[in-house]
């Protein structure tokens, strides 16, 4: 996971695609930033390294080691920037599919949820949520969890100011709601997953729980994956070696074919070991 000072700048020049929307018409690119070189947290397994129980300890001896178990190594405190979630909180493993809606792929994404019997969370673009409301409504029609991902993916929107904030993720909720009256949308992920405490405050004071991520597919990054199979092999890999108990899951369904070759073969492998949920109504709690 130690990537070299050269790499970081080649994403600068390559990836800056990367969670960025694509939309199709007429917008103003996000301000190049590198997409987060994905702090993705590492999900170490953690079974902790059981000290090899000593069998041979006799009553009469001394112990040799004064300090036997010792409090175990950290339970981690689970969270990502600014303390968004990385984790849903229970066994449950919720995917999340952003930069959508997309009336190419989030179809096929939809589709394939759907013939799976598999619920999940899209974290939608407003400017896109605009445009497509027939997709947002299928979406929430569907059963899934609606997210805000903000209007035209900023990937520097922490740095705009407050009243610049609340005005992006409301215009963002009311595009959710044009589409889908009534519609509660309990869910921010910020463009390239960069929170701070600031932002995360911002969302949840507008009854938005802040979501990062535990499995990275990172199936943005053409620049290191390739497309088509290579691509689908990466994301496949990804998800079956990191998807653990509680794990929220990052794919995008806006211009990603490859991930909808890959979630083809995932849902079946994901369904018969997991429990998916679309995020609660309501939000998570905490944030
Ligand atoms: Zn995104």
């Amino acid at each position: 996971m130690r990537v070299p000072l050269v790499v970081p700048t080649l994403f600068l020049l390559l990836a800056v695609t990367g969670c960025a929307t694509k939309s199709n018409n007429a917008t103003p690119p996000p301000s190049a930033s590198a997409p987060a070189a994905s702090p993705s947290p590492s999900p170490s397994p953690s079974p902790s390294p059981s000290p090899s129980p000593s069998p041979t300890e006799s009553h009469t001896q001394p112990p040799a080691s004064p300090k036997p178990p010792s409090p175990s190594p950290s339970p981690k405190p689970k969270t990502g920037p600014g303390g968004s979630y990385v984790l849903t909180g229970s066994k449950d493993v919720a995917l999340t599919f952003d930069d959508g809606p997309n009336p190419e792929h989030t179809p096929h994404v939809l589709d394939l949820l759907r013939d799976n019997g598999i619920k999940a969370t899209f974290c939608v673009i407003g400017k896109n949520a605009h445009n497509y409301p027939d997709l947002i409504r299928r979406i929430h029609a569907d059963g899934h969890t609606l997210c805000n991902h903000s209007w035209r993916h900023d990937l520097e929107l922490r740095k705009r100011g407050d009243s610049a904030i609340r005005d992006d993720l409301a215009a963002t909720n009311n595009a959710i709601k044009e589409a889908v009256p009534g519609a509660k949308v309990s869910y921010f992920r910020a463009p390239g997953g960069h929170f701070d405490s600031d932002l995360v405050g911002i969302a949840r004071s507008m009854g938005m729980t802040s979501l990062y991520w535990d499995v990275d597919t990172r199936d943005w990054d053409f620049a290191k994956y390739g497309r088509g199979q290579s691509m689908v092999n990466h994301i496949v890999s990804t998800v079956q070696n990191k998807t653990r108990n509680g794990s929220i899951v990052l794919a995008h369904d806006n211009l990603k074919p490859d991930t909808v070759t890959a979630f083809r073969y995932l849902l079946p492998w994901l369904k018969s070991r997991f429990t998916l949920v679309a995020l609660p109504p309501g939000g998570l709690g905490r944030t």
